[in-house]
């Protein structure tokens, strides 16, 4: 393994163990959650500047206005994906750094990633091509739209915060599919989960949480 991927020091294996023992007492518990989290070298998606800031439990800039969500919250949205058993397409918007993509793509069959900044996605995927993580497809695109060619999916999570729930992502949900998704202002957002039944979706509304604004076009 390359010593970029490899890490040392506060990047190193052992800070991502510290990282991973922190999660549990946050009360993250899916063995495969916390094996994904401990196998990806979280340090490669931030600036070099940032890398030995990595491995705590913050979110961090990446440029463009745009930050990387905090392990906490990685671990949680992906933990409450997966709560019902095995997922095989999962819709994700703002791919941002990447690292929840990773995540991700180590736990599901297929992952389509989309993000609106150009530049930020050409990052992530490159990062992903080094983690040797080939079952994603990337779109640049508005998320607003989803990914209507490609759905229904049986997840869907969605990395920026709307102020309501898209229309257009509930139709790409399939029966029995969950998203994970914050809803909210600026300055105060709600984790919801919704499940689509057969007779409509059921909303679930969990903890406050704290997400970049969810914008449309892209750039
Ligand atoms: N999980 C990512 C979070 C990135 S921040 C990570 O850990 O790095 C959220 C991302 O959502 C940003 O990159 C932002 O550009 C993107 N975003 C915001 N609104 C969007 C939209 N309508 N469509 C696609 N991406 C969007």
């Amino acid at each position: 393994m390359n010593q970029r991927i490899q890490g040392i020091g506060m990047t190193s294996r052992r800070t991502r163990e510290r990282m991973i023992e922190r999660l549990k007492t946050q009360g993250i518990y899916d063995p495969k959650v916390l094996a994904a989290m401990a196998e990806t070298p979280r340090h490669i998606f931030v600036d070099e500047a940032l890398a030995s800031r990595s491995y705590e439990d913050t979110a961090l800039p990446i440029g463009y206005n745009q930050t990387i969500s905090q392990p906490y919250i990685v671990a949680k949205m992906t933990e409450l994906l997966l709560e019902n058993g095995h997922l095989s397409r999962v819709l994700e918007i703002g791919t941002g750094s990447g690292y929840q993509t990773a995540i991700l793509a180590a736990l599901v069959d297929k992952v389509y990633s989309v993000e609106r900044i150009g530049p930020l996605l050409k990052k992530a995927k490159n990062n992903l091509w080094d983690l040797k993580l080939k079952n994603v497809s990337y779109q640049h695109n508005d998320g607003g739209w989803g990914w209507p060619e490609q759905a229904p999916f049986d997840g869907i999570l969605v990395a920026a915060a709307p102020s309501e729930i898209p229309d257009t992502l509930l139709q790409q949900l399939e029966v029995g599919g969950v998203m994970l998704i914050p809803i909210g202002s600026r300055h105060h957002q709600e984790l919801h989960k919704i499940t689509r039944t057969v007779e409509g979706y059921e909303d679930k509304v969990l903890e406050p949480v704290s997400f970049v604004p969810f914008l449309s076009g892209r750039s």
